[in-house]
């Protein structure tokens, strides 16, 4: 679990890359992820193949990659920084841990709410509603709002409050509907709890499936690979649910993106835009988000996937996700306020 918002802003990083020259003859990448997928080598394989440049992996969980760039400092051997989620992503660039990139490439590609000055979306997922047809009807579940309605009393389960991708979505709601509003909310979301918040998001939609609860909400691609899983247990689980994309009728459904950026110590500053450019290839997109079972970033790139085909298209909410950022810590404090552990 991360525990970010309450990181200290960070020790003055001493900006070295300014001052010395981009090691064009340096053939390594030092790409720090807290993405492990494993479509994810072809990808990185191909990069190497058209530049020559190697890419080194340094894998671990996004507040330990995070942590670990800090307390390297001006030595750290990273050049890039990849995510995913859009909250570290923000509290990784508010620690001052990327350097600004400049790039038409990627301002072209990427569209300005998946994108800040230091860090770029590479693909997006969205946090959909899940329900079990023997309980709900799609209508009963229309929005984020509707999942505090006193009729849902005890049929909601739920990811910890505190969990990334809840705080996210909690931030969305303080961005659209205000603090107050967001607050009785999520006290209407505790109310309805059908048991303790606890796991993944897959523990939520198996408690959904197996009639633990009626309802949770959940990122898409983790519902994308119980549907395409070559465990038919696993398939079947998935043909009891129902999937509701969340307030079409307003500002869209909430969406959460992988991406990065580069580090501000990179002594490789060229290399590390390189690759982020060439992530926004057709190619590296559709490598990148069908290695997750998630769209590309990149408008005009389609998958073939046939299990994101099946779940349709949908709204999603444009809200710049720098905004939603500005709201994470209040997000926390408003979670732990009503008991939403
Ligand atoms: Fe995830």
């Amino acid at each position: 679990m991360l525990k970010p918002i309450t990181w200290a802003m960070p020790a003055l990083f001493t900006a070295l890359f300014a001052a010395s020259p981009a090691l064009t003859d340096d053939k390594v990448l030092n790409l720090y992820s807290a993405r492990h997928y494993q479509a994810d080598e072809a990808l990185y394989g191909n990069f190497t193949k058209q530049t020559g440049i190697q890419i080194n992996r340094i894998e671990g969980k996004a507040h330990e990659l995070i942590e670990r760039i800090r307390t390297e400092g001006a030595n750290s051997p990273a050049d890039i920084f990849i995510t995913a989620d859009a909250a570290s992503l923000v509290i990784a660039d508010a620690g001052g841990m990327f350097a600004p990139v400049k790039s038409k490439l990627l301002e072209a590609r990427i569209p300005a709410h998946l994108r800040s000055d230091t860090w770029f979306s590479f693909s997006t997922r969205a946090r959909m509603i899940i329900y079990n047809k023997r309980k709900l009807k799609a209508e009963d579940v229309p929005t984020y709002e509707s999942l505090a309605d006193p009729k849902l009393k005890g049929m909601l389960c739920s990811i910890p409050g505190g969990h990334i991708y809840n705080l996210a979505l909690v931030a969305t709601q303080i961005a659209h509907n205000g603090d107050a509003k967001a607050e009785e909310w999520a006290k209407g979301l505790v109310a309805n709890l059908a048991r303790s918040p606890r796991g993944g998001d897959t523990d939520q939609i198996r408690s959904v499936a197996i009639g633990e609860c009626a309802v949770a909400v959940s990122n898409s691609y983790y519902l994308a690979r119980m549907m395409g899983s070559d465990k038919v247990e696993e398939r079947n689980l998935t043909k009891r649910l129902g999937v509701v994309w969340p307030n079409q009728g307003s500002y869209g459904t909430h969406i959460n993106v992988s991406g990065g950026g580069v580090v501000k110590t990179s002594k490789n500053r060229e290399a590390a835009i390189k690759f982020l450019e060439y992530l926004v290839s057709d190619d590296a997109q559709r490598y990148f988000a069908n290695g997750n079972n998630e769209w590309p970033a990149v408008p005009s790139v389609k998958v073939d996937n046939e299990e994101l085909a099946e779940l349709g298209s949908f709204q999603a909410d444009q809200l710049p996700l720098s905004n939603m950022a500005k709201h994470l810590g209040n997000a926390q404090k408003m979670l732990d306020r009503v008991g939403y552990r």
